[in-house]
């Protein structure tokens, strides 16, 4: 039997994030259907981009039925400035086209008497969707207590210690996915994915993440290995400092 995991700290983390992030759901959509548009739309694309793409995709289509009637093109120009728009067309498309034949109708209200397995399984199987786009679909607006894992939260969840990624090069792979979601108790699920976001964004960043003013350094390996470093170097710096001015005084 597979051994159940609970993350060290998990509870006192998802309250210090709580309190510091509001639990604030980045723009995230209430209609299952135009949270997956909207994910679609936020592939490698920043933020702000993202977000005037989505805008302007449903002001071009205001029903998903015309969206479901659109050409590849016309999809397309809608979300031109986007970037990868030839490609994310192309996906809507298939997409709209799989659901009207699946459900007499461009929607995705019929997943909402399926259980997360169920769920999780015919919209893994939509073109272009994995594993974190259904959670988020999931989780968003259908208010399932799944833990989708983006590039922003698998990042602090190996820095703080709680998982070692199992692929060579480090990326999230299903199986890490499902570990991570197994380690965050279902209940604290939603606040914990929105707050590892907005972490991300501010604070544990790529590159320089800001570990001298983190709000969860006392619960971070990395941040524990970073900050003792520096300590041991002021240490260093310090004892030197002491030690000359000893010789200065009696040489
Ligand atoms: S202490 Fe540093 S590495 Fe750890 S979560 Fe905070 S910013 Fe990220």
């Amino acid at each position: 039997m597979r051994r159940s995991v609970h993350f060290r700290f998990v509870e006192e983390i998802a309250s210090v994030l709580s309190e510091q992030y509001g639990d604030y759901a980045h723009g995230n959509k209430t209609n299952p259907l135009s949270e997956l548009l909207f994910i679609l739309c936020s592939l490698q694309t920043n933020e702000g981009l993202y977000r005037s793409t989505f805008s302007s995709l449903r002001r071009k289509f205001p029903t998903f039925q015309i969206l479901a009637d659109a050409s590849e093109d016309e999809i397309a120009d809608a979300i031109a400035h986007g970037g990868l728009s030839r490609q994310k067309a192309r996906t809507i498309r298939q997409i709209m086209a799989r659901l009207s034949h699946d459900f007499g109708a461009p929607t995705l209200a019929p997943l909402r008497a399926m259980n997360d397995a169920e769920c999780e399984v015919y919209l893994t199987g939509l073109p272009g969707v994995g594993k974190k786009t259904a959670r988020c679909v999931m989780m968003y607006s259908m208010g399932r207590d799944v833990f989708p894992v983006d590039s922003n939260c698998w990042r602090v969840c190996r820095r703080v210690g709680w998982v070692r990624p199992t692929r060579p090069d480090k990326s999230c792979s299903p199986r890490d996915m499902n570990r991570v979601q197994s380690g965050i108790p279902p209940n604290l699920r939603f606040s914990m994915h929105v707050n590892l976001v907005s972490h991300g964004r501010a604070c544990c960043l790529p590159m320089a993440p800001r570990c001298e003013t983190c709000c969860i350094q006392q619960y971070c390996r990395t941040g524990k290995i970073k900050l003792g470093r520096t300590l041991g170097k002021f240490s260093g710096y310090a004892l030197g400092q002491v030690s000359r001015l000893a010789r200065a005084r009696n040489p």
